[in-house]
């Protein structure tokens, strides 16, 4: 089994889950910027946090034979200062001729607030004006449903943006099709607990089709399984999904839409 982790905060994982990985056949590891738990107190905080995605993260996972790409951004988290904000997004464009950056990242809305909206077209201008890849993060409350649609309201109305260069992640069964039939990919994240499970998310894929979708482990520094992408396809081969199907959702997906890169 060959298979590409789309999503993972390795930042927050131990030497043990790159072994892990690279033993399953990860053939590489992409790790969006993200919340690291609690607030940071300043710029300077994500600039170091973006020194260590684009120069010492790699570093580790080459340790294990994994290639290491990341996605720069401030999170929906941390966007309610939008003072803040504008001068970490200021920050960015420095880091963007880094080898291992895919675009930006995890962008997108965590309450819906109004300033977190702001930011989002912050992030959506940076992105058309630099020409990269967007990576979105959809609400995880009872909001996933309007946070989804404010998102692709915001993409869809600049029109530099291309759907097919944006991925939607953290769907579920009542957002995917909106995100679908929009043009853009979506991203299933799979959670012991919360979001989708292996079964769930391969129900998704047998209902929705597996043109435009992938699956990540989104593993962090809570509870999550950084095995979880590998632990699905298990479920694909239990269900009588075929070899080159499985290859297709876990490997060819996230090769096809990040070769955009
Ligand atoms: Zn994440």
């Amino acid at each position: 089994m060959r298979y590409i982790e789309p999503h993972a905060h390795m930042v927050s994982r131990v030497t043990d889950d790159y072994v892990d990985m690279a033993a399953a056949g990860c053939a590489a590891i992409c790790e969006p910027a993200f919340w690291a738990g609690f607030d940071r107190s300043s710029p300077r905080g994500f600039f170091d946090y973006f020194r260590q995605l684009t120069e010492f993260e790699p570093k580790r996972a080459a340790k294990f034979g994994i290639p290491h790409f990341c996605w720069l951004c401030i999170n929906p988290k941390e966007s309610e200062d939008v003072k803040l904000a504008t001068e970490v997004i200021d920050l960015i464009p420095e880091f963007l001729s880094a080898p291992n950056v895919l675009g930006i990242g995890e962008i997108g809305l965590n309450r819906n607030s109004r300033n977190e909206l702001k930011v989002l077209e912050l992030h959506v201008d940076l992105a058309a004006r630099q020409e990269q890849l967007i990576l979105v993060h959809t609400p995880h409350l009872e909001d996933k449903l309007k946070g989804t649609r404010l998102i692709l309201d915001v993409l869809k109305s600049d029109r530099r943006i291309r759907p097919e260069r944006c991925i939607i992640d953290h769907v579920e069964e009542h957002t995917v099709n909106l995100v679908l039939d929009g043009g853009f990919w979506a991203g299933m994240t799979l959670y012991p607990e919360t979001k989708c499970t292996a079964a769930r998310a391969v129900d998704i894929l047998e209902c929705y089709g597996s043109e435009r979708i992938w699956m990540n482990s989104a593993c962090d520094w809570g509870v999550s399984n950084p095995l979880a992408v590998p632990y699905a396809a298990l479920e694909m081969r239990r269900r009588g999904h075929n070899t080159e199907s499985i290859d297709k959702a876990i490997f060819g997906n996230p090769l096809r839409f990040l070769g955009q890169c």
